[in-house]
């Protein structure tokens, strides 16, 4: 019930975000952790009336959602836990330092147990709504590279994928992230240029040559700076050719924000 009433507040955003920036667009719906985030900020008192009405208004939809239909860990689905629940945590690894050509990798963990069904639920299961608690694992790191005033940018699906899923997974996170740390996101600011093969089945080497052109940036006008955002880092290849596109215009790429990456080969 949760899932559906928040997967249908996530599909009405977003068609109505797709170009907007990130503080229109409320992606991942009752969220606790960002909506207690903002609801701490609104309280203030120069905050207009209005404004303190509506986020007291989403604080009782929340808690009658929580009543209706209690929050499920994303990775399990066990009711009752918010984010991951007591079993799912302990396996999530902490990922070591990783950077792509000079550009540092800040991932959630290693793409393994909990975290990395998490993801396949998010992306594979049509679970848009998983956006705002996965992005929230980030949270830190995105709240830290926000001070320097990057804009958030996802690595785009093709055109393909993006008809067959319905939504860009890397898209929403980077608005989930945006949205938490107060900053911009660009969604539409790389393109890809044309129809990669499936990385999967490729080793290092051909994942390199698969990409290698792969995207462009297609704004008239570019941040100064961007932080790379995307679900899974594997071989690093689709995030060096991003960062290559981005520095080509003359943006600079502060990190890569995933919410988890492999082991390198
Ligand atoms: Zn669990």
């Amino acid at each position: 019930m949760r899932a559906i009433l928040e997967r249908q507040t996530v599909r009405n955003s977003l068609s109505n975000a797709e170009d907007c920036d990130a503080q229109s667009a409320r992606v991942g719906g009752g969220s606790s952790e960002f909506t207690s985030d903002e609801g701490g900020g609104a309280c203030r008192p120069n905050k207009p009336r209005l404004e303190r009405r509506a986020v007291k208004l989403i604080g009782v939809l929340d808690w009658l959602l929580d009543a209706i239909a209690p929050p499920r860990c994303i990775g399990c689905d066990m009711l009752g836990a918010r984010g991951f629940c007591v079993t799912c945590r302990a396996p999530a690894l902490p990922a070591g330092a990783l950077t792509l050509d000079g550009v540092p990798v800040f991932a959630a963990g290693l793409y393994a147990g909990a975290l990395a069904a998490a993801i396949r639920r998010f992306k594979y299961d049509s679970r848009p709504d998983l956006a705002a608690p996965l992005a929230a694992l980030l949270s830190q790191p995105a709240r830290d590279l926000a001070r320097a005033g990057p804009s958030f940018v996802p690595v785009p699906l093709s055109a393909e994928r993006l008809a067959e899923r319905g939504y860009n997974q890397a898209a929403l996170l980077a608005r989930a992230l945006a949205k938490a740390s107060r900053g911009r996101v660009e969604p539409r600011l790389l393109r890809r240029l044309r129809s990669t093969r499936q990385q999967a089945r490729l080793d290092a080497r051909e994942r390199r040559e698969n990409m290698l052109g792969a995207f462009t940036v297609r704004a008239a006008r570019v941040p100064e700076r961007a932080v790379l955002v995307d679900d899974v880092v594997t071989t690093g290849a689709t995030a060096e050719e991003c960062i290559h596109a981005l520095r080509e215009r003359g943006v600079d790429v502060l990190a890569v924000l995933a919410l988890a990456r492999t082991e390198r080969e």
